[in-house]
């Protein structure tokens, strides 16, 4: 229910006026409202409860306004907001546009939340690693990602990450642990005694990439169909204690169930193998119980932007997924895809088609700081494919004929089959054919 009526002035800590305009929703936490704030529209969220230690909270939140968000997709709080009276506190972000739908949706392909690609699902799972890739590499951790923190354009992939206010330096905690089904097993176990870090964020941060790309939840499974009620204590070992996923190689316990876990069995056989290998070590029982041997940001970074390069569209419609160029038969039409030109990287190839990306992290040795910087994209020019050099340095190549040329940055080269291209001084190389 609405604290505030249309019309009621707040003001930030400096004094600035907080106009409210109407309630957007409420939760245990607190609410949100529609407000106008240096003559534009704003979120503010306004506090119910703020847990046991709400000075440290406030204190936390302070410091974050301070600091700034860490990247333009996290809707960080801006400005500290109270009432004339001093009762009470809030925070204003900026408002979620319309057309950005929350990840839950996605779930159940409400309100339009269906992703028009696969490939357009992958590319939301990368721009949620970089974003939490930054967040980390700032010294942060969020300590309660779940599925209401993401909000997604599912026409342009893009994400916006919210309720930030929970995140805090990484081992300072706010009090908040995490949501059921997505927190670390060592934090459901803990019950309270063991607190939120970068190590349980990577737990929660693979739940989510996993239910963006197979649509149901990598720990419910036979185990979780066959339990008479969920329990507080059922739910502690299935997703402490005992949790067991459902593809774990050596122990079958938890199998998806035909005609219950559609989307995952459905999905599941076409994901690319480096794809399962990833979920099936994110997911394993170490790492399940050593947050060290969890996949990290840049791990991710390396299957994700493969698989953003091996999903090409037939010409029926049909996405394939291309893990062996040489095996590219459409599964919907039959036919045999066109693809004219390769790419031949140090660990893979890809296809060179319209749209194609090939990033640092692909050609192996990079951070995690270097490894979404763009190195090569494919262009027309008049009419004809070609590639464009996106890093910022010069980049040799030598021609089929022999000839060594050079191309600059932004500059465009023809795609032609026995060219070879070599990034960082010759350190790597792709052979086109
Ligand atoms: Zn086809």
């Amino acid at each position: 229910m609405a604290q505030f009526t249309k019309g009621t002035f707040l003001k930030t800590k400096c004094g600035e006026p907080v106009k409210v305009i109407s309630y957007i929703a409420g939760g245990g936490q607190g609410d949100v409202y529609l407000v106008e704030y240096r003559k534009q529209k704003k979120a503010l969220k306004w506090y119910k409860n703020v847990g046991n230690d709400p000075k440290s909270f406030y204190k936390n939140l302070k410091q974050n306004i301070q600091e700034g968000a860490p990247a333009p997709c996290f809707l960080w709080p801006e400005a500290l907001v109270t009432t004339e009276t001093d009762r009470g506190f809030g925070y204003i972000m900026d408002l979620r546009p319309a057309e950005f739908q929350e990840l839950s949706k996605f779930i159940l392909a409400a309100n339009g939340a269906v992703f028009p690609s696969f490939k357009a699902a992958v590319e939301a799972c990368l721009k949620i690693v970089a974003a939490f890739r930054i967040l980390h590499n700032k010294g942060y951790s969020y300590q309660d990602i779940n599925d209401g923190n993401f909000f997604i354009n599912p026409r342009t992939a893009e994400v916006l990450i919210c309720d930030n206010d929970n995140v805090a330096p990484d081992g300072f905690n706010t009090g908040v642990i995490g949501k059921p089904r997505y927190m670390a097993p060592e934090i459901v176990v803990g019950k309270g005694n063991v607190l939120p870090n970068k190590g349980s964020d990577r737990f929660s941060l693979a739940i989510i990439l996993f239910i963006l790309l197979c649509n149901d939840h990598p720990l419910e499974g036979k185990r979780c169909v066959e339990l008479p009620c969920m329990t507080l204590k059922n739910a502690e070992k299935l997703y402490g204690s005992d949790a067991v996923f459902i593809y774990d190689d050596n122990d079958a316990s938890n199998r998806p169930v035909k005609n219950i876990h559609r989307n995952v069995i459905e999905r599941w056989e076409y994901m690319p193998t480096y794809m399962k290998d990833a979920f099936k070590q994110a997911f394993s029982k170490e790492a399940m119980h050593c947050p060290e041997k969890r996949l990290r940001e840049l791990d991710w970074l390396k299957v994700l932007t493969r698989f953003r390069s091996e999903i090409i569209k037939c010409e029926c419609g049909n996405e394939i997924f291309i893990e062996d160029i040489n095996k590219i038969v459409c599964e919907a039409c039959g036919k045999r895809a066109q693809v004219s030109n390769v790419f031949e990287l140090p660990e893979y190839s890809i296809p060179a088609t319209k749209g194609t990306w090939i990033y640092r992290c692909q050609l192996g040795m990079c951070s995690a700081t270097t490894a979404l910087d763009p190195i090569i994209h494919v262009v027309t020019k008049n009419g004809v494919w070609a590639w464009q050099n996106m890093s910022g340095d010069t980049i040799k190549v030598t021609t089929a004929s022999g000839v060594d040329k050079i191309v600059r940055p932004q500059e465009v080269a023809p795609i032609k089959s026995g060219m070879v291209i070599y990034p960082f001084n010759n350190n790597v190389k792709i052979n086109i054919n």
